[in-house]
């Protein structure tokens, strides 16, 4: 079965984002547990879990269906001590607040070297720090998201993400989320079937099937290869629509969240009903 969604706003509160799924005939989402441009949060209040937890049950969302993501600010893989420290202080934070919510999943983008250590360091820093927060929580899936590879940023590679992976000691609580702009603007073509095919193969044999917990489907402003991390609607960018209509086809990628980041939230349930309905071959169904 495929889950299909955005990353819906929680304003006003995060029960206020599964109802906003709901509006959108949506079978997942995504959302922010707290600000996410703001280190600080105040603590998710009993009444505030009980309404989230409430409203997923009463649209019949589980914990498989929903992909947190948190803040911006947090960087894994920092080379100076101190910042590093504030950022996983802040990422346990946001660990334990998807337990209190009863979530199980957690994506994040990896981290930046900022040019002042180099890439493998800044990698077995990254497993580091998810090491030390699965630790300190329980039941929540630490889930890398691959980069467009813009600035200092790591996981642009699938082979960042293979390294970030083998050096996390309790692997079932580590997974990835692809983005397919990211890809793109990573360097891996997503144009035609064909390039589905080669760049899913890639994935398969460098991370692993085994690991994916989550997509976000979005087309590219930015162009192929540029490393540059600009997102677009569905169909209106780049890559095109072949992309999303082959994924709803393949099983590979069912029963995990697949979440639009595009940047109309006005067409969103239009994108979702369009990919609903690519699920199946309308020629096969005759
Ligand atoms: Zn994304
Ligand atoms: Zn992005």
């Amino acid at each position: 079965m495929k889950f299909i969604g955005a990353h819906v706003s929680a304003a006003g509160g995060v029960d206020q984002a599964v109802v906003r799924a709901h509006e959108l005939e949506a079978t997942a989402f995504a959302l922010f547990t707290k600000n996410q441009r703001q280190w600080r949060a105040a603590a998710l209040t009993p009444e505030t879990i009980r309404a989230f937890r409430n409203a997923c049950e009463k649209y019949g969302y589980s914990s498989a269906q929903i992909l947190p993501h948190d803040s911006f600010l947090i960087n894994l893989g920092h080379p100076q001590a101190e910042p590093l420290e504030k950022s996983r202080a802040a990422f346990i934070d946001e660990l334990q607040r998807c337990e209190q919510l009863g979530l199980s999943l957690l994506n994040f983008h990896p981290g930046s070297h900022l040019n002042q250590i180099d890439e493998a360091a800044c990698l077995r820093r990254i497993a580091e720090s998810i090491n030390i927060a699965l630790d300190k929580t329980t039941g929540v899936t630490a889930v890398i998201e691959n980069t467009a590879g813009q600035g200092s940023n790591l996981g642009f590679r699938f082979e960042h993400l293979a390294a970030i992976i083998d050096g996390v000691e309790d692997k079932s609580r580590v997974g990835v989320c692809i983005d397919t702009c990211h890809a793109f603007a990573g360097g891996y073509d997503l144009r035609s079937e064909a390039d589905c095919t080669t760049t899913f193969a890639e994935f398969e044999r460098i991370v692993g099937f085994q690991y994916l917990r989550g997509m976000h489907l979005n087309d590219a402003k930015s162009a192929y290869g540029s490393r540059v991390d600009r997102h677009h609607s569905l169909g209106e960018g780049n890559i095109g629509t072949t992309v999303f209509s082959w994924l709803m086809k393949d099983s590979r990628f069912d029963n995990i969240p697949l979440i639009l980041e595009t940047i109309n939230p006005d067409i969103w349930k239009d994108e979702i009903a369009w990919l609903k309905s690519q699920q199946r071959d309308p020629a096969l169904t005759q």
